[in-house]
């Protein structure tokens, strides 16, 4: 079947680098704590024809990072293409999309001007705080200075107009767009000007707006304040004042540590890692939090013990009813790092792990904490997260919208890793993940599909 897709003079050696399954633990596979335990071959471009869900640098800056700042416009300097990545595909990202729209001449011309024409007219036709401007593959190759033309926008609007050299092409995964986007960003750091309490901290790398509301609320409690959610939730007026707090809480280090780093460097801010997501990693959050904040104990433990004791009997029904189900995580690299834990608390067993970007330290540190036997694999491609999942048969697929129409045709109960309706962090959010779990695995739904798709 893979023939199909081999263009015209590409040799069959190439093709059957791609069947991992007959080279396991030498390719995209591996199974961990067995003979084949070394790390999966990761960290590497895509093949061209190898149809997988990676996505590109672009979506990394646009999307992920900058895609959750409150009333920016986003403007993307491409054809219209590229802005498929706008509001649908992450429903929490806000703001205004635009692209330059890139017809063939401007690439022969150049698109200068016509970018620097669309400034002015998106900064007329909406008050936002900040246009950000978007490099993409087409125009990053043709070498327009979208730097220079930001610039002198910038001093024509009256307001911060930043680009982003983040064209597709710059990085081999999503990966190396969130790094151009944090450096940038880090240019507006510092230019505001809060009052500040010794209490103040930044949430760096949460991206899911409901989490990150809860995961505010629930520090409130221990007497926490946080002064910018990086980047859900946030503005630009709390993105200028993230220099005032007194510790960053890195919530996903791969995507953002890169900025707590810099912090520190000029700032003098200490990180800490953590995350609140499932009953364990969320009380040692709230216990770090506070101990490096010099926070009285017995009221981070008082918080702890309510939260515990009002969600005891809703997680036991729920542990009893999904204990020994079947889970398969694709995600990206941190939350599949963030998940595992939580769905041991919930009884359920971890059969098979996908990333998208995972580099070999993030590889090294899933197969210490999965199971024996567990397949993980990186950046599969349609055919072969199929023939994984036939193989694993799961009682559940984790991931986000780029896999989840394979997943509904094979019949298997999906469910999206970010709470999208309610929030899945701190406790509460843990009993909704809970809930959404159980009612998925337990939809008839899923069996209609599968006699559908079996004749
Ligand atoms: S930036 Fe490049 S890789 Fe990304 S969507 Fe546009 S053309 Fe595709």
């Amino acid at each position: 079947m893979l023939l199909a897709f081999l263009p015209k003079g590409v040799d069959m050696p190439f093709l059957m680098l791609k069947c991992n399954r007959k080279l396991p633990g030498r390719g995209k596979h591996c199974i961990a704590k067995s003979e084949e335990d070394i790390i999966p071959a990761c960290d590497r471009a895509t093949q061209p024809g190898d149809f997988t869900e990676r996505a590109c640098s672009f979506l990394g800056c646009r999307i992920v990072i900058c895609g959750q700042i409150d009333n920016v416009i986003h403007l993307v300097h491409s054809p219209i293409g590229c802005a498929y990545y706008s509001w649908d595909y992450r429903p929490d990202s806000y703001g205004y999309c635009f692209t330059t729209d890139m017809q063939e001449m401007d690439v022969i011309f150049g698109g200068e001007k016509k970018l620097f024409d669309a400034i002015l007219m998106a900064a007329e036709e909406f008050d936002a705080d900040a246009i950000f401007v978007y490099e993409t593959c087409t125009t990053g190759l043709i070498g327009d200075d979208i730097l220079a033309v930001a610039r002198k926008a910038s001093e024509v609007v009256g307001k911060p107009v930043i680009a982003f050299n983040c064209a597709g092409f710059r990085g081999v995964s999503q990966s190396a767009g969130h790094k151009i986007a944090n450096r940038q960003l880090f240019e507006l750091i510092g230019t505001g000007e809060f009052d500040s309490t010794p209490y103040d901290i930044n949430l760096i790398g949460d991206f899911n707006a409901k989490d990150a509301e809860v995961i505010e609320n629930l520090l409130n409690e221990i007497g926490v304040r946080v002064l910018c959610s990086f980047t859900a939730n946030s503005t630009i007026d709390r993105i200028r004042n993230m220099h005032k707090a007194k510790l960053n809480v890195v919530h996903c280090s791969r995507s953002s540590m890169d900025l707590a780093e810099m912090m520190k460097r000029e700032y003098g801010i200490p990180y800490i890692e953590a995350n609140f997501f499932g009953i364990g990693h969320c009380c040692d959050a709230l216990r770090k939090i506070g101990k490096a904040l010099g926070i009285d104990e017995k009221k981070v433990e008082e918080v702890i013990e309510n939260y515990l004791n009002k969600i005891k009997s809703e997680l036991e029904f729920y542990r009893g009813k999904l204990e020994g189900k079947k889970v398969f995580i694709c995600h990206g690299v941190q939350r599949v790092l963030y998940l595992i834990e939580p769905f041991r608390e919930l009884g359920m067993e971890i059969v098979g792990i996908a990333t998208y970007f995972g580099k070999q330290d993030d590889y090294e540190k899933i197969v210490k904490r999965v199971g024996e036997g567990t397949i993980i694999i990186d950046n599969p491609n349609a055919t072969e997260l199929e023939e994984v999942l036939l193989e694993c048969k799961p009682d559940l697929f984790i991931s986000d919208d780029r896999t989840e129409h394979l997943v509904h045709k094979l019949g298997i109960p999906f469910i999206k890793g970010r709470g999208q309706r309610r929030a899945y962090a701190g406790f509460n959010g843990f009993v909704n993940f809970a809930s959404d779990v159980y009612a998925t695995i337990n939809s008839r739904v899923w069996g209609l599909v599968r006699s559908v798709s079996e004749g």
